[in-house]
């Protein structure tokens, strides 16, 4: 038996990151099912970072880790995590007051929001279809910025295996016990691993893990999102591009290693699986570019599909579980988890290790009751 003192469920960026912070006070060890760290979610994200999505939570955890992407602490990593890539919101006439009331949240959280009219869109992104029916208004964040996914988790991974931790691939958690103030875990190989504190980070599995340790569930839905990649049309540069999102769900693109990276923002009920893209949502994608766009998608070069796993409010989830000591949810991240991972992994923090709610997040006025799962489940039951 392998004995710690917090075990994390997923090496996903959830649970990476939430093991990094604790790894300087304790023992951490991150189980991973798969043989690489984030291979699902966390793989195959837009790896963008955004005020344009989610709730007034979210934008309050993406405010708060900006500062982690732009200086990461020194002993941490030397170069910031994200580059400044501006974010087009587009609307077309039936979008211009959900434009109106999304520029108003963003503005809550950053001052870097402008309107632009369709010669600026156009100078922007020479592609666009403008004017009457299609696009007539614009709202650009200049806050917007590329992350560096990959670099990132590397570096969470580093700072658990420095700090009094280590991660383990290929350990797919099969059982759950709970016997004398321990949870005790043992993966399909028959590996056993023991800790007070057990961190049920693994994504679109979670309520899965929370079965398996007899945990009423937090009703998680994963749902399906998928991605194409295609080369911009012959003579055209469009690395400088912004992120341009449509102001309703229907379309994202974003340059990428020359070609270009698109979405029909789909989300499709899934369960738990290796997601992989359907025939009819790769059209979608195709279709949507032709849409908002003059380019046409003649080749598609490469395509993936990721889950994105919500809870009813789509408020990601931290905290211990009202009904079972030491069983910490983190979950929930849905279509923003790498961009809130630095204020997910400072709740966790505080949490775990019985410290203050961080400053910084109730600055921006996220409040504790808003990430509990107390909120999902109720407190009256006990294991
Ligand atoms: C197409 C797409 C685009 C996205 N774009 C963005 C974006 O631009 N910006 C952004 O911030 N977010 C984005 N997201 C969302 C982001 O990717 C997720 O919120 C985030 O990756 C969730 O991280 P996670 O660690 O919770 O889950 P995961 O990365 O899925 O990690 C969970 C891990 O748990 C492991 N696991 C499960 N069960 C077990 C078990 N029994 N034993 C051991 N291990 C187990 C899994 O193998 C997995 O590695 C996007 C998602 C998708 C799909």
């Amino acid at each position: 038996m392998n004995c710690a003192d917090v075990l994390v469920i997923g090496g996903g960026i959830a649970g990476m990151s939430a093991a990094a912070a604790l790894a300087g006070h304790a023992r951490v060890l991150v189980l991973e099912a798969e043989q690489a760290v984030g291979y699902h979610s966390s793989g195959r994200s837009a790896t963008y970072y955004h005020f344009g999505i989610g709730n007034r939570a979210v934008r309050a955890m993406t405010a708060f880790s900006r500062e982690f992407f732009e200086q990461p602490p020194v002993d941490f990593a030397d170069q910031p995590f994200c580059r400044p890539t501006p974010a087009l919101f587009v609307a077309r006439p039936s979008m211009v007051e959900a434009l109106a009331a999304l520029e108003a949240e963003m503005q809550l959280f950053t001052d870097t929001i402008e309107r632009i009219d369709e010669k600026g869109m156009l100078a922007m992104v020479p592609v666009l279809k403008t004017g009457g029916d299609d696009i007539v208004k614009g709202v650009v964040d200049y806050g917007g910025r590329r992350l560096d996914a990959d670099r990132l988790l590397q570096a969470y991974a580093r700072r658990v295996k420095h700090g009094k931790g280590d991660t383990v691939i290929g350990a797919r958690v099969a059982g759950i016990d709970y016997k004398a103030g321990l949870w005790q875990v043992t993966t399909e190989r028959g590996q056993q691993f023991a800790a007070p504190v057990l961190i049920n980070a693994a994504g679109a599995w979670a309520d899965h893990v929370a079965g398996l340790a007899g945990v009423r569930s937090l009703g998680l839905e994963p749902k399906r999102r998928t991605v194409i990649m295609f080369d911009p049309p012959k003579g055209i540069d469009a690395s400088e591009w912004p992120f341009v999102k449509a102001t309703v769900d229907d379309f994202y693109m974003i340059p990428e290693s020359g070609r270009i990276l698109a979405s029909p923002v789909d989300e499709v009920d899934s369960p738990p699986t290796d997601a992989q893209p359907e025939e009819y949502d790769l059209a979608l994608a195709a279709w949507k570019v032709e849409e908002y766009t003059t380019m046409t998608v003649p080749r598609i070069q490469h395509r993936w599909a990721g889950l994105r796993s919500f809870v009813s409010d789509r408020v990601p989830t931290a905290g211990f579980a009202p009904d079972a000591d030491g069983f910490f949810w983190l979950a929930g991240q849905g279509g923003y988890g790498l961009q809130t991972a630095p204020a997910m992994a400072a709740i966790v923090s505080a949490l775990v290790t019985g410290g203050s709610w961080p400053e910084g997040l109730a600055a921006f006025g996220l409040t504790p009751d808003q990430v509990l799962p107390d909120r999902l489940v109720g407190r009256e039951v006990s294991v």
